[in-house]
């Protein structure tokens, strides 16, 4: 997609839960080559409208669109095999295998039907292929270092930098993001935003639900506050760093 051009689109999205509404009627759009950042108090709805955008789950009413088409209903499968990515809040890794590997396991696992298929049909061309995206990945979030040490020996910057190359392989359109800065050290916080930073200049769309308000406030184009479910407010980082809705909800002014 070209700079500016939107990649994925919300509209009117609802997601009750019996009697307890965790969307209520949310419409954004993300762009190619844009940081967009959801913000919002504990509980206000971002996990649950992540899993809405990646497919893991559906909403009560309204509709997601990527890249032009409806996606609402797809699987999670199906929409990354159309260039939508996504990381975890909590780290998978295999601590033992080598950095190396837990990414090309992770791309072909996600390009899959899952996992006895994938034991079935992984043959050694395949498994070098899986092999070299991985590292072509790892250069390109500056891991290509630690390619051979076992997963488990990385810090947790480093662990969240590997889930974000795993994420990237096969080249997403969009990547989204769930809290990658938490936990992490200043240091490591600005090499994410580093890497976030160079993605954007190559055309990705990212988006990220984020605790960490400096962290948010630094780094994206643009942010949508949630609170309670619904959008409260949306614009640059200093129009949001200065709204009424956000210092209540956040200070409780
Ligand atoms: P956030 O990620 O912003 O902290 P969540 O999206 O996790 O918020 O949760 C929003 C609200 O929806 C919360 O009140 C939460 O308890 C509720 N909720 C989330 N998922 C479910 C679920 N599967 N079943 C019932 N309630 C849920
Ligand atoms: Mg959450």
């Amino acid at each position: 997609p070209a700079r500016g051009e939107v990649v994925l689109s919300a509209r009117g999205l609802t997601r009750r839960f019996g009697g307890l509404v965790a969307n209520r009627d949310l419409s954004f759009d993300l762009k190619a080559g844009e940081v967009l950042a959801v913000i919002g108090p504990n509980g206000a709805g971002k996990s649950t409208l992540f899993n809405l955008l990646s497919c893991v789950d559906r909403p009560t009413s309204g509709e997601v669109s990527f890249l032009g088409r409806p996606s609402t209903g797809l699987t999670p499968a199906r929409i990354a095999a159309r260039g939508l990515s996504r990381t975890f809040q909590h780290v998978k890794l295999l601590p033992t295998m080598s950095v190396l590997d837990n990414v090309a396991i992770g791309a072909h696992l996600r390009g899959s039907a899952g996992l006895l298929r994938s034991a079935l049909r992984l043959d050694r061309a395949e498994e070098a292929r899986l092999r070299a995206e991985a590292r072509r990945q790892l250069d390109r979030v500056g891991l290509g270092a630690w390619a051979d040490r076992p997963a488990g020996s990385l810090a947790l910057g480093q662990q969240r930098l590997l889930e974000i190359a795993r994420a990237l392989c096969a080249d997403p359109a969009v990547l989204l993001l769930d809290e990658p800065a938490a936990g992490l050290r200043l240091q490591e916080k600005q090499a994410l935003a580093a890497l976030l930073g160079r993605l954007r200049e190559e055309g990705l769309a990212v988006l990220l639900v984020e605790h960490d308000m400096d962290f948010v406030m630094s780094l994206s184009d643009r942010i949508v506050v949630v609170v309670f479910g619904e959008k409260a407010a949306e614009g640059l980082p200093d129009e949001i760093r200065q709204h009424p809705k956000v210092l209540e909800a956040y200070l409780g002014a």
